[in-house]
Formats: structure tokens, sequence, C-alpha cells
């Protein structure tokens, strides 16, 4: 048994735990119903900034963790990228220790109210819960896990992590995001001198800057950025590591490691003809003017197209986040586009239904190909190709055939392109030494060491564009890893 099962199973043993599991029947506790998330209305939330899943009451959450049926062996755990010790933290909400739950959490887990708004659970904790197996939904974790970091926020008794006594070791972590947040924050519960590196001039990543207010609002973020330099940790923005200053000057300033969080922030786009006319962008250039500069607000002079026949073009987070935010700018059809059909869309299930129940119209198995233009260059409509799967693809997909001849002409005047991202390029070429992959993301060993020895990296900058609760699982590892490196020097 490793030390953290142990921990676990001593913990799972304690009496008021063992009073709480014994206190109702398993097939009582199966039997109740899934907790349903509260959401505001649909047309009015469809015109505001309001979040739209508005949090669990108490009542809901201690009757919800009642459902949990204290696993001797929590498979759930296995489906978190940090492993909060989920079980612990559930049989604390069902007992009414709900800051003690949140204590569990912050155990493992840097960003608990932003987990708990955009982790994919169903595909995380959630799909490896027992309930699984007979069919029934799975434990809310997610909402859960909400649940605790907002009680704790708004109690005024919110206590950031234990930090060891400062060891004068100098750490450099570049980028802000959740790889570089939970770096930092893992770093310096060891006693470690960090700071975070910010090429924008705000903290946060795409947590800040991609992810709209109506699903993870910015007070939250900050909010979890503000126990960080509680725990010591220090931010510089704007600050670009390969422009204003190489890794280099730094080691020169006396940083002994580095952890490389810089995402992949460089948008892709489609390649076909009329991609270049005004009033096409990518979703990144979109939604950094609105949720960073402030686009919609009449007080910033940041310039945005303000579409009436909106398309966005893919079927991921962004594309959703895109179709949502168009709408809430006034847009009167918002039309998403994507190759495949709804099956194989990436984006968490709960944001398609959101922006469904917002009235965005679905236009899957449908490709835009060409895009046409006015006499000023201005987008007026784009070309799409009707589309049916045919064979899997080498990831067992089933491909995207078009059907010849089924091509329709859409009226728009703005599209916003959301097929993908990658890593941008200035760190790698700032620093040679760093290896790269043919997709340009930074090769990186399991430990996440990269070809400069001093140098760690994890998150997007290495996988690639994926999720939150990656990326924080990664700047948790790579922490062990800087450790393990500095004290064995
Ligand atoms: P990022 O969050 O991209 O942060 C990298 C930071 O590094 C940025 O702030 C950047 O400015 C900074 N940086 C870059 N280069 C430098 C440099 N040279 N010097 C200093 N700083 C630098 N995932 C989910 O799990 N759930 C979701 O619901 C979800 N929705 C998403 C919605 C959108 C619109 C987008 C774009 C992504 C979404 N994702 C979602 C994916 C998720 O946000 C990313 O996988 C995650 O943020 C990656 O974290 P990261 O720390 O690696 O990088
Ligand atoms: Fe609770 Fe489900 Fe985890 Fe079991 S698998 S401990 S029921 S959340």
């Amino acid at each position: 048994m490793s030390d953290i099962q142990e921990i676990r199973k001593a913990q799972r043993d304690e009496e008021w735990r063992k009073a709480v599991r014994d206190s109702i029947k398993p097939k009582d506790r199966m039997a109740q119903e899934r907790v349903v998330m509260p959401q505001a209305d649909p047309e009015e939330r469809s015109h505001s900034y309001m979040e739209v899943n508005m949090g669990l009451s108490l009542e809901q959450a201690m009757n919800e963790a009642k459902r949990c049926l204290d696993c001797p062996n929590p498979m759930c755990v296995t489906g978190c990228p940090v492993e909060i010790n989920i079980p612990t933290f559930i049989k604390n909400i069902e007992r009414g220790e709900i800051l003690e739950a949140a204590r569990v959490i912050k155990e493992t887990s840097t960003l608990p109210a932003v987990c708990g708004r955009v982790c994919p659970q169903e595909k995380q904790c959630e799909s490896k819960c027992i309930y699984n197996k007979s069919k029934k939904p799975a434990v809310a974790i997610g909402y859960l896990e909400r649940f605790a970091a907002d009680y704790e926020r708004t109690s005024g008794k919110a206590a950031a992590p234990e930090t060891a006594p400062k060891n004068g070791i100098k750490v450099a972590v570049i980028g802000s995001g959740p790889a570089g947040l939970t770096c930092a924050g893992e770093l310096a519960k060891k006693g470690y001198d960090v700071t975070i590196f910010e090429a924008l001039h705000e903290i946060g990543g795409v947590l800040k800057y991609g992810i709209p207010e109506f699903r993870l609002p910015n007070d939250i973020v900050d909010f979890e950025i503000s126990n960080l330099s509680k725990m010591g940790v220090k931010f510089e923005a704007d600050f670009i590591v390969g422009k204003t200053a190489t890794m280099d000057d730094l080691r020169a300033e006396g940083f002994k490691a580095f952890f490389v969080g810089s995402g992949a922030g460089l948008p892709r786009f489609m390649g076909i003809p009329g991609e270049n006319y005004t009033g096409i962008m990518s979703s990144n250039e979109y939604l950094t003017r609105v949720n960073l500069m402030h686009a919609a607000d009449s007080k910033f002079d940041t310039p945005i197209v303000f579409g009436k026949n909106v398309a966005v073009v893919g079927g991921g987070n962004t594309a959703m986040d895109s179709v949502r935010t168009a709408k809430r700018l006034g847009a009167e059809r918002v039309m998403l586009f994507y190759r495949r059909s709804e099956v194989e869309m990436p984006a968490r299930l709960e944001e398609v239904h959101h922006a469904k129940e917002e009235g965005v119209e679905f236009h899957t198995l449908n490709n835009p190909i060409e895009y046409l233009a006015d006499d000023k260059g201005r987008v007026r409509a784009v070309k799409v190709q009707r589309m049916e799967l045919g064979e899997p693809d080498e990831k067992g997909r089933r491909r995207p055939v078009a059907i010849e001849g089924a091509i329709d002409e859409v009226p728009v005047d703005l599209v916003i392109v959301a097929i993908g991202v990658s890593p941008n390029p200035l760190i790698s070429s700032a620093h040679p030494e760093l290896k790269t992959t043919e997709r340009g993301t930074l090769e990186a060993t399991d430990a996440l060491q990269t070809s400069m020895p001093d140098v760690f990296a994890g998150g997007d900058i290495v996988r690639g564009g994926a999720t939150v609760i990656l990326a924080m699982g990664d700047g948790r590892r790579a922490a062990a890893s800087i450790d393990d490196y500095l004290q064995s020097k």
C-alpha cells in the first residue's frame, strides 16, 4: 500500500467517518436522485454575463453528499489528475464540516473553485464513480467541490495552505495559467521562493482571457490567485520570457530552476479561400478582446465586431464559449458549424446543453469551405459543405466525408474560427537548446524535465490544447520533480 493509500485508509477508519457511513444503508444512499444544479433562466442569462450555474445550497450539498458510498477503494480518485481525496471531502460535507472539506480539497488542488466550475468531471472523476456500474448517475463530485470552495470563500474564514519555512531557493514559473499557478503553489508549500512571470497584464492565463465570466467569474480566479500571494508567491505581469528577459538573464539573477507553463495560445485557421476578409477572426482574439480587454463595455475603446449573423467554426469548449459570447453581445442568429456529428464534439456536455438552451443553432456535419465578401472586403457569406460520417480514422472517430454537390451559402457578418491552438514558438526560439516536437510542443520526460536539465514544463505547452485539470496535474508533478532536482544538487 502506498503512503497516500495508508493515509486514506486511516482517515476512513476514523470514528466520525464510521458513524457517518453507518448512519444510512448503502441501498438507501443509492436510491436517492442526483441533485440538479440550479441554473439562471436561459432567456435572461443569454443577454447578461451572470453566472449560468448558480451553485448548490447547503441542504442540497449535504443531501448529495449522502449518495457517496465512501468506497474502500474509491475509483473516483483515480480519475482525478490531481488525486483529490474525494470521499474524505464528501463525507465532511455530509457531516456539515464544510471548511474541513475545503481544506481536504486544497491539500492537492490549488484551484478548487475553478475546477468545480470548468473541469470535465463527466470524463474524469465522475466517469469512474461506482454508481456507473449500476447505470445510475455518478455522485455530483464537481458540484460538491465547487460548493465547498465557494462556501469557504464566502465564509470569511478561508485559509491559505500551510507552507514550509522558506529555503531561499529561487524558482521561476513562466506563464500564469492553471499549470503555472499550480506548480507555483506546490513549490511555495515546500518553502521555495517562487516568482511567476506572465506576458499579459492580467494573471490567470486562459482562466482570465479565454473562459467567459458567465462560466467562471474573474473574482473567483482572483481569489484563488490571492491565496498564492498569501503563500509568498510573487507575480511579474507584462513580462515576456524570451523578450523582456531570457532564462539566462533570470539565471544570472539567481533563479535555480524553471517551470514553463506558457500554454498553447497560437490560433489555427483552416486555410480556406477568403479567410483573411474583415470580420473573420480566431476565437482567441474574439474572447480576449471581450474577456480581457472589455470590448463589450462602452467605457473601453477596444474594437470588436458586433455581428448580427454570427458563424462559429469548431466543436470544442472554445467554440461553445464563442457562440455563447456572441449571443450575449446581441447577435440575432448564432450558428455553430462542425464537420462531424454532435457525438464527436469535444466540448463538455453541459456547455453544449447550455448553448442550445440559449438559442444557438447547431449545424453539425457542416464544414465551411469558402468565405465571400462585399466590395469593402467584409465577410458577407460562408459557403458550407454538407458532410456525412464515413469509416473510423486512426483515433477510432468516424471520418467526415463531403456529400457531393451539397453546398449551401449562408449570410454572415462575423466568423469566429475555433478549430484548435498550437504553442507560441517564442520561448523555444529564444532558447534553441529546448527540444520541441513536430507539433511545436516542448519535449519533456515523464518527470516533465525538458532537454535543459534545470527547465521543466507542463500543461498545454507540452500536451497541446488540453484541459485545466491536466495542466494542474502537470504543475503538481513538475513541482515534485523540481524539488527532487534541486534537493539532489
Ligand atoms: P494557459 O492557461 O494558456 O496559460 C499560459 C499563460 O502563459 C498565458 O497567460 C500566457 O500569456 C503566458 N505566456 C505565454 N508565453 C509566455 C512567455 N513567453 N512569457 C511569459 N508568459 C507567457 N479546459 C477545461 O478543463 N474546461 C473548460 O471548460 C475549458 N474551456 C476552455 C475555453 C477556452 C476559450 C479555452 C481557450 C480553453 C479552454 N479549456 C478548458 C482548456 C484549458 O483552459 C487549457 O487547457 C489550460 O488553460 C492550459 O493551461 P496552461 O497553464 O498550460 O496554459
Ligand atoms: Fe463516493 Fe463514487 Fe467515489 Fe465511491 S466512487 S467514494 S461513491 S464518489
